[in-house]
């Protein structure tokens, strides 16, 4: 398949970090394969690359930098599925390649020209697919993320002398809120909590930690649940982001568009930021059409993979959204 050789062309520049020369190298790819397609080509003032045939009012597209040592398909395969897809389809529209997602959306934040409907393929990054045995599903929403560092104090001490009767142990206190943390999530349908750093002070094998400062990442995919579970585990954000919803239109045409080729049609939240969102935020209506990750549903990793089936199942379900979304 043309898509799976260009995703290969794209991963063999390497690491491609926001606005480096590899990802130049990656966005000169894609204008060739954009001219190819029959695009008109031209780059914005943030950099990003923008493919468009006719009065284009709806772009589909995604990112082409990478987090070091990334996969193939995170983003790869949204600007790539896109140019396919615009290849088949007559209607006036637009492929996107927005610089520099990974380390915060600079591209998406720096689109000045926006289109009304913005329309992202893009991996799962995520079990949920697989282990539902479902090739492909439609975004719902995507998360809304707080995160705030929590210090805890304690009294420093002697590991032997002091008696264990009185003890104020900064650690132990971080324990206990590890584990709300973990019961708070379970008890919220749809939502995760992650604590993924401790720092313990002083930090010795004989001494009684003085102080914990713990780090607390929670998302849920309505801004409801994301109060409750941060109200629920008992911190104090210093980071929000909102959750945004999906276009209800959009995520019709794509479930149909499933529905019409006897596929599942299942919704989910994306637990990650993507660019879709940026643009939600901005007033654009968006929808996700979400690929089953293989390998587990690891990605931000070489042994990121989607099936060949699915992503071709995916262009075809785009292709067919954008031209009913185009009419
Ligand atoms: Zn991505």
């Amino acid at each position: 398949m043309r898509l799976l050789e260009r995703i290969e062309e794209v991963y063999a520049i390497g690491d491609r970090v926001g606005y480096s020369p590899e990802e130049d190298r990656a966005h000169e790819l894609a204008a060739g394969w954009m001219r190819e397609a029959g695009l008109d080509v031209e780059v914005d003032a943030a950099g990003n690359l923008i493919g468009t045939r006719g009065d284009a009012r709806v772009w589909t597209g995604s990112h082409l930098d990478s987090v070091p040592n990334g996969g193939r398909y995170d983003g790869v395969l949204g600007v790539l599925a896109g140019i396919e897809a615009a290849e088949r389809i007559d209607a006036p529209i637009g492929v996107v390649a927005f610089r520099d997602e990974e380390r915060g959306f600079g591209g998406s934040l720096g689109l000045v020209r926006k289109p009304d409907v913005y329309v992202e393929v893009h991996i799962e990054q995520g079990p949920v697919l697989l282990r539902r045995e479902e090739p492909l599903g439609v975004v719902s929403a995507i998360v809304g993320l707080a995160r705030g560092e929590v210090v805890l104090d304690g009294v420093a001490g002697h590991a032997g002398t002091t008696p264990m009767e009185g003890r104020r142990d900064a650690l132990v206190d971080a324990a206990e809120l590890v584990l709300r943390a973990r019961d708070a999530a379970l008890s919220i349908p749809g939502t995760v909590a992650t604590v993924g750093e401790i720092v313990v002070a002083p930090g010795a094998v004989n001494v009684i930690p003085e102080r914990a400062t713990v780090s607390v990442d929670v998302r849920a995919p309505d801004r409801e649940r994301l109060d409750a579970l941060v109200a629920a585990i008992g911190f104090e954000p210093q980071m929000v982001t909102e959750p945004v919803a999906m276009d209800e239109e959009v995520r019709a045409v794509l479930r149909e568009e499933l529905e019409r080729r006897d596929l599942p049609a299942p919704e989910l939240v994306s637990g990650a930021g993507h660019d879709a969102g940026v643009l939600t935020a901005a007033g654009v209506r968006c929808g996700m059409l979400f690929v089953r990750s293989g390998a587990g549903g690891v990605s931000h990793s070489p042994d990121e993979h989607s099936d060949p089936e699915d992503i071709a199942l995916a262009v075809d379900v785009l292709a067919a959204a954008l031209s009913r979304l185009a009419e």
